[in-house]
């Protein structure tokens, strides 16, 4: 691997260290996936934008990948302390729909999100109801030294592992409210393997074990699916941060109880920090939250959302806002319209010797992203080399590549119109917009300047702002 050498932070050591690949010839990652029982929030896709550029980076840097995600259609319960619901029971009971179309349909909904951020597919997305008898497998191995049975279900004893809960810190607000959720449970932080259908539930999903009818604790899913598809100890496991204190401890557990041993199961764990909105912790179960076609519908590019995702560290918390999310489509226009010229000096001067040389550029990308994927500090450099006069413009658009293929804004591509959304409620169509600016020009061009305001307020009444010498020449821009 030619470079900077890329360098990670490791929530097991809370530690920026040195990556070092089992098999530099195929690293191995494995991403906690959506639970299908609602759309996905917003929140929730700023973690594969994370994990998306951890995974373009690798690649960039010359790691070839296998990534799995999964897709959790069972066992999440509403709440991590082991209590509550089944997520997607009390959805399918509440839209009166098979357990089997909730999921499919917002499994489907997910793969859009995911395409319409231009995150890449994983080389595999691994469904949890696909391997039930994977699970039942692993959790008859590791029953008789490691779990207990009560009427509840299969539960995990967390003292037969050695330091459970390390990947925590320490920190265990959440252990007083986990002892009284169920009862007969040894210690606070013990969790379900197994969960037994009650004589009185009526669930849609159960299946035949060795501990009666019923379904797999969430937990148990990740361990088995990342083991199958990626070997006992792989190089890194992602999710959301509030992951590090229940499911991933939890994991680390059954991959200790799996072996043996002390290995966690894989060499980095690592989380992305949470989105927040001011009107506190987004939440897909308390319903209302913000959707990425919520944004699309109000005309918002869904890469607009990914540059401000990009625009953050992935460890730092992000605050969401209307004004962040604006003037993160600004910068995305401003990088689509330098591209954009660019293009059309180049073609006006195809012939001209190419010039200059982007070798620094890509060398400052890589410092940047191999910096704990150091985003916030790559897009400058991505600004700076498309500014740089000192290289033709030909040779500026070759360098583009890279950093698409690293940041994924799809800046080779995406065109102005492109970003011209119209939201769900606009009246008039670009091509509409259009004709009535054309005539608000004419209409100033002969200073009947009643005219032209009668024009820009009729166009404010759809929901268009006239933006008279904006600097982008962008003439227009619809009203957020
Ligand atoms: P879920 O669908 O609830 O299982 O969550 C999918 C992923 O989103 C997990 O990795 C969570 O840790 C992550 N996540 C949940 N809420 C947020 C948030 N507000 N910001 C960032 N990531 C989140
Ligand atoms: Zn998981």
């Amino acid at each position: 691997m030619t470079g900077v050498p890329l360098r990670l932070y490791n929530s097991l050591s809370r530690q920026i260290e040195a990556f070092v690949p089992i098999d530099p010839a195929n690293v191995r990652l494995y991403s906690c996936g959506p639970t299908v029982y609602n759309y996905a929030h917003i929140g929730n896709l700023r973690a594969y934008v994370f994990t998306d550029t951890l995974s373009r980076v690798l690649t960039w840097k010359g790691y070839p990948l296998t990534h799995v995600i999964n897709i959790t259609d069972v066992g999440h319960l509403t709440s991590d302390a082991d209590a509550g619901d089944d997520k997607m029971e009390a959805a399918a009971r509440a839209q009166a729909k098979s357990i089997w179309d909730v999921a499919a349909h917002y499994t489907e909904a997910f793969k859009q999100n995911i395409a319409d951020l231009n995150i890449r597919a994983p080389s595999r997305w691994s469904v949890a109801t696909d391997h039930i008898d994977d699970m039942i497998a692993f959790a008859t191995q590791i029953a008789p030294a490691h779990c207990y049975e009560l009427d509840s279900g299969l539960y995990f004893d967390v003292t037969t592992v050695p330091n459970y809960g390390a990947l925590a810190g320490g920190q265990d607000d959440a252990a007083a409210g986990r002892i009284e959720a169920v009862e007969g449970k040894r210690h606070p932080q013990d969790f379900a393997i197994w969960r037994k259908s009650g004589t009185h539930e009526n669930r849609q999903m159960e299946w035949e074990s060795p501990w009666g009818r019923g379904a797999p604790g969430w937990h148990l899913e990740c361990s088995v699916m990342s083991k199958k598809y990626l070997g006992d100890q792989f190089d890194i496991h992602t999710g959301g941060i509030d992951h590090r204190e229940i499911h991933h401890p939890n994991e680390i557990a059954q991959n200790q109880a799996h072996c043996e041993c002390a290995e966690t199961g894989a060499n980095w764990w690592m989380h992305n920090n949470f989105l927040v909105e001011r009107s506190g912790k987004m939440s897909k179960s308390a319903g209302g939250f913000t959707t990425l076609k919520s944004l699309v519908d109000k005309g918002v590019h869904p890469l607009a959302y990914r540059l401000m995702c990009l625009s953050a560290h992935y460890r730092s918390e992000l605050e969401f806002s209307g004004e962040g999310l604006a003037a993160a489509l600004t910068r995305l226009k401003r990088l689509v319209m330098a591209v954009s010229t660019l293009r059309d000096r180049a073609a006006a001067d195809a012939a001209a010797p190419s010039k200059g040389n982007a070798a620094p550029y890509f060398e400052r990308l890589d410092e940047a992203v191999s910096d704990d994927l150091n985003t916030p500090k790559a897009l400058p450099v991505l600004d700076e080399m498309l500014a740089d006069k000192k290289l033709s413009p030909a040779v500026r658009l070759a360098a583009l590549a890279d950093f698409d293929a690293v940041l994924g804004l799809d800046l080779g591509r995406l065109t102005r119109e492109d970003l011209r959304i119209a939201p769900a409620g606009a009246t008039l169509t670009p091509q509409q917009i259009a004709g009535r600016l054309a005539e608000r020009r004419d209409a100033r061009a002969a200073r009947d300047f009643a005219r032209s305001d009668a024009v820009r307020d009729d166009l404010a009444a759809a929901g268009v702002e006239v933006m008279d010498g904006d600097p982008l020449g962008w003439d227009w821009k619809l009203a957020l």
